[in-house]
């Protein structure tokens, strides 16, 4: 093959109809207790104004050179953003928005398949640091199904070693606006104390 740098490499789709170019890519790279690394690529064209695609390349590295770790490998993922909630449009929920995790159950978001969790932030602009998000809030869950008319909430802390987690947390709330409604009044007794 001659000038592979030009000719294997071939353009990445957009929705059809997208008049759009350009992506927003971005990098994520987690080491994992006991060695294992985590290294991913993410294009997404976000909803509202883009189209809704989005291409993932992850790798999952073994420690040391342990490649019989059958928690490690590689995997690729394109397709609507509903199928990972990132890059869906942001919901006004009161005087916040309200941003989608990835569906509850294998498949697309949608009216019976409901995000994980949303992350709560103060403007539209999706959250990217732990500073954007005032807490996240949830379906509730027990014993792998949704409770109906239960809410999770939960505030965000930064536990050093594994990543932002939600605490405290709630999860006896009546309805997504009584979530909310917790987490805005947790996040301002935290800044006043
Ligand atoms: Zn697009």
């Amino acid at each position: 093959m001659i000038a592979p740098e030009y000719l294997e490499w071939r353009d990445l789709g957009h929705a059809g109809g997208c008049t759009r170019t350009g992506w927003e890519a971005s990098t994520k790279a987690v080491d994992f207790p006991g060695g294992r690394r985590e290294f991913a690529v993410r294009l997404v064209c976000p909803k509202p104004k883009g189209c809704g695609m989005f291409h993932e390349w992850s790798a999952i590295i073994p420690p040391g050179d342990d490649s019989e770790d059958s928690r490690t490998g590689m995997s690729i993922e394109s397709g609507p953003v509903e199928y990972i909630g990132y890059g869906t449009a942001p919901i006004k929920a009161g005087s916040v928005w309200l941003h989608a995790g990835p569906p509850r159950q294998r498949g697309r978001l949608g009216e019976d398949n409901s995000p994980e969790y949303f992350v709560v932030s103060v403007t539209a602009a999706r959250p990217r640091t732990m500073a954007d998000a005032l807490g996240v809030v949830g379906p509730a869950i027990s014993r792998g199904r949704q409770v109906k008319g239960r809410w999770f909430a939960g505030g965000i802390v930064d536990h050093e070693r594994y990543g932002p987690s939600a605490s405290p947390i709630r999860d006896d709330l009546a309805s997504r606006t009584a979530a909310v409604r917790w987490v805005l009044v947790n996040a301002q007794t935290r800044q006043d104390t």
